[in-house]
């Protein structure tokens, strides 16, 4: 019995060292979690720009188009005034001619102001690319590092389960059964040892008769008064306290 219950305490050891594994092996540490938000915004600012940008040149470009049919029509205008016939004909063309030179002037101003924003706006995008760039550098290389302790871990943890299985081989079913039950009511702890005096789970005072019991009969299985945990009794000046 006694091995019987060393085995229980080892198997619930066994249990929370795997769940804390568990845990560890899928949570990034809040340091990676941090680098992963500020790389998102690095990158929605990249996209942003660069949708700036884009919007500003393609504007450039149509301007760029409207110029080539103004100069076009500018030349039809010009070829018009030699082929008038009269003063009226004369002043129309006229007309035209000066609003489409008009026309000409105010689009190449603007094409001037559209190549210099978007020439801005290319600088701008670059910086934000290569910050981006830098991050996104930065947190691969903490995932890796994440990655590295987990094999670490991960070893770990095969080699416990691995335990776990002969152990659960080894425990009679009916203990077997007893820890589930008991397991699945209590937060997954079913074994609390007692050193000293007191139920390492609950903290609960162990009356001395039952602790004198426990030193007595270590074949016996006693259950914790206050949360209803098998008890294990360890030596407290033992290492395995
Ligand atoms: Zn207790």
């Amino acid at each position: 019995m006694k091995n019987m219950l060393e085995n229980l305490r080892r198997y619930q050891e066994l249990l929370l060292r795997i769940r804390q594994l568990d845990h560890e092996l899928t949570t990034y540490p809040e340091s990676i979690e941090k680098l992963g938000r500020e790389l998102k915004q690095h990158q929605v600012a990249v996209a942003r720009s660069e949708e700036q940008f884009t919007e500003n040149s393609d504007q450039k470009d149509r301007k760029e188009e409207y110029l080539v049919l103004c100069k076009e029509n500018l030349e039809k205008f010009e070829q018009d005034l030699m082929e008038v016939t009269n003063q009226k004909e004369y002043s129309a063309v006229l007309k035209e001619i000066d609003s489409t030179k008009r026309e000409i002037q105010e689009t190449e101003g603007l094409i001037i102001t559209l190549m210099e924003s978007t020439k801005q706006l290319e600088t701008d995008y670059d910086q934000l690319k290569t910050n981006a760039d830098q991050l996104e550098a930065a947190y691969n290389e903490a995932i890796s590092g994440f990655q590295d302790t987990n094999k670490e871990k991960i070893k770990e943890k095969k080699k416990l389960e691995k335990e776990k299985r002969s152990l659960e081989k080894e425990i009679p079913a009916p203990y077997m059964r007893k820890f589930n039950q008991i397991a699945a009511k209590r937060s997954g702890i079913a074994v609390a040892t007692v050193s000293g005096e007191c139920c390492s789970a609950c903290n609960m005072k162990i009356r001395p008769q039952m602790v004198n019991n426990m030193q007595q009969h270590p074949e016996e299985l006693f259950i914790c008064d206050n949360c209803q945990r098998i008890l294990v009794f360890v030596e407290p000046d033992g290492d395995d306290s």
